[in-house]
């Protein structure tokens, strides 16, 4: 217990501030704002169209500088549709139809189990994207309802600061230099984006809270599942830091370890900061300098890169950082050093590989020689200063430059409150800087939504059972254990759960394949996740009917992980499965009982334990074991008998 006491006043300690932003696809038969289906599409696309970006004047009168930054970039867009799948509303030529009502009921089902107030009338807003995920430059969203609660398994409650019904955005499909390709099969369905406060303290409250909201969605019967249906973003601070989002943790154990990381990355950032204080840098010293270009120290250097990259025609320019000597070339997480974090700001903005800073020199074949002559051309103390260089064409090498300037003077204040992209190793990288409020602005194509009072009340007639409640249904009327019952209300399988009982199946026997038997093969490589629910079902089926023994369970669900489409009875006729008869099971018996005749002499009734292992290796997954074991009971004794 002592651990997790430490743990605790750990993130107390740190100020640990997390609220998660959850997205998720709903079950639809139409798009949010057009009447295609919400599919996605594996086959080739008929129709290209190719499109630039221009940010436009936010309602504050400002243009917000993360579309600025999108702009800058210059790059071609290319949209790939469907000519019978999508139509002209997705490529952005006509106005938006009618609002799905479908996805409207959904949205305001969730609403209400939030506990959310809904507003009278609901407007369609347009929340700016110049990435080019949405070819109009905006999605439309909907806020549905406000400040509701979460109780989380502690007891204490959370809330849900706002729902909002939007649409998903186009699929990224292939991203090169000056381009970037979308497919337009994925915008418009309809989705609903769930917004905590930041008043999870922990990982594991972040957890519990990632979890009962997708049991909560999962219970309405009309959310998506499957890998991209749902995506979750957490944001993440600690006191004297700053707000973090970061996108994309697709995976629930990711959690902790990302939220760890950025604690430390956090913390690391501040030390620095205050360092730079103690050296007194300020942000005019930093402005003062000059960016000089720096090629003819490197005309013969070793490191090819570079001798390349001047032989076709690029420059070396370089910027110093004043004051900050050896501040880049620190560690702010195993492996990562602080130089990384202006790197990968400028390879996302400019497109450039990346910087070199003196602090990691010599390396990269530069020499000794050649990091003395940076110093001595940028006029930097070798000391107490630090140089940045970068190579490319003059113009984008000036512009990550000035990026690396700008990072440098907000390392100043502290932590950057920026948007990073989260990584399979628990570490996150630099996405984007946050998107501020001027982003959002109202929709001149939709009129207001009037909420009709006899909706609302139809919605909270056929509100589904709160997942917490059927726990405690399970425990009580199919004796599960609290355990076993938490667990199934919380998995991706809760909906067939119940189903599947309904067909004859005991609770503890469909519980331990959902929950055991599916998760053991998960670990041992089999993607079970591939198989579908109706699959699923099928094989429960088989096994009423009598035809499979519960047994034969895992070898069926391992093949139908491999090929989810084929029938069920095809895989039991390869895996050769079908269930014995009894008299089939009695002649094996027997035979195994005439091959041991010595080891039942010997042992009498105490031989039962090998002979079970003997039939067993037999018959697996043809029958069941209780069968197996009663007769070859009955048999041995039998045996016993005509022996003494
Ligand atoms: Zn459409």
């Amino acid at each position: 217990m002592e651990v997790i006491l430490v743990q605790k006043s750990f993130y107390e300690e740190v100020g640990l501030k997390v609220g998660l932003e959850i997205h998720q696809q709903l079950k639809t038969s139409r798009k949010l704002f057009c009447y295609c289906p919400p599919i996605l599409r594996k086959d080739k696309p008929d129709i290209k169209v190719v499109r630039f970006m221009r940010p436009t004047l936010g309602e504050t009168g400002e243009i917000d500088p993360t579309m600025l930054k999108e702009f800058k970039k210059k790059r071609k867009i290319v949209y790939e549709a469907f000519s019978d799948t999508t139509c002209l509303y997705e490529l952005d030529e006509v106005p938006p139809y009618e609002i799905s009502t479908e996805a409207l009921e959904i949205a305001l089902t969730i609403a209400q189990l939030f506990r959310m107030k809904i507003p009278d009338v609901l407007l369609v807003s347009r929340k700016q994207y110049l990435d080019g995920s949405v070819p109009s430059g905006f999605q439309r969203t909907i806020i549905v309802g406000l400040n509701g609660y979460l109780e989380l398994s502690n007891g204490k409650k959370i809330r849900i600061v706002q729902l909002c019904l939007e649409e998903d955005a186009a699929r990224k499909i292939a991203e090169r230099d000056n381009e970037v390709i979308y497919r337009v099969d994925r915008l418009g369905i309809p989705l609903v984006e769930i917004t905590t406060d930041a008043s999870l303290s922990t990982p594991d409250e972040v957890l519990d809270a990632a979890l009962r909201i997708g049991a909560l969605l999962r219970a309405t019967g009309r959310v998506m599942r499957g890998i991209g249906t749902i995506r979750q973003d957490i944001n993440v601070s600690i006191r004297g830091g700053n707000r973090v989002e970061i996108k994309g943790v697709q995976r629930p154990e990711w959690f902790k370890p990302l939220i760890d990381n950025e604690i430390k990355r956090q913390l690391a950032l501040i030390e620095i900061t205050q360092e730079l204080r103690r050296r007194k840098v300020s942000k005019d010293e930093i402005d003062n300098v000059k960016i000089i270009d720096v090629t003819e120290i490197f005309k013969n250097t070793a490191a090819k890169f570079i001798r390349k990259a001047i032989q076709r025609g690029e420059k070396v320019y370089a910027l110093k950082l004043p004051k900050f000597g050896g501040l880049l070339g620190k560690e702010i997480l195993p492996g990562r050093r602080f130089g990384k974090e202006f790197a990968e700001r400028v390879a996302v903005i400019t497109g450039l590989k990346g910087i070199i800073h003196t602090d990691e020199l010599p390396n990269y074949g530069i020499s000794e020689e050649e990091k003395a002559k940076l110093f001595e051309m940028t006029r930097a103390d070798k000391e107490k200063d630090c140089v940045v260089i970068v190579v490319g064409p003059e113009e984008r090498a000036k512009e990550a430059l000035e990026e690396v300037r700008e990072r440098a003077k907000e390392a100043l204040e502290g932590v950057p409150s920026e948007t990073r992209k989260a990584n399979p190793d628990g570490t996150t990288s630099f996405e984007r800087p946050l998107g501020g409020a001027a982003r959002l602005y109202p929709d001149t194509d939709y009129p207001p939504i009037l909420v009709d009072k006899s909706l609302l009340e139809k919605v909270s007639r056929s509100l589904p059972e709160y997942p917490w409640k059927r726990v405690e249904r399970y425990v009580k009327d199919y004796g599960l254990s609290r355990e076993y019952a938490e667990r199934i209300v919380l998995s991706e399988r809760s909906e067939i759960f119940e189903e599947i009982i309904k067909m004859g199946v005991p609770a503890k026997l469909a519980a331990t394949v959902i929950l055991e038997t599916m998760t053991s093969l998960r670990r041992e490589g089999f993607p079970v996740e591939n198989i579908s629910d109706e699959k699923l079902k099928d094989v429960f089926h088989y096994l009423i009917k009598g035809d499979i023994s519960k047994e034969a369970i895992p070898e069926i669900l391992k093949a139908l992980s491999k090929e989810p489409e084929k029938d069920i009875k095809d895989i039991l006729k390869e895996l050769g499965i079908r269930k014995l008869s009894l008299e089939e099971l009695d002649t094996i018996i027997e035979q195994v009982i005439n091959k041991n005749i010595e080891l039942i002499r010997l042992r009498g009734e105490r031989a039962f334990k090998p002979l079970m292992g003997d039939v067993m290796r037999i018959v697996r997954g043809k029958i069941d074991g209780k069968t197996v074991s009663e007769r070859l009971m009955e048999k041995l004794k039998e045996k016993i008998a005509t022996l003494k």
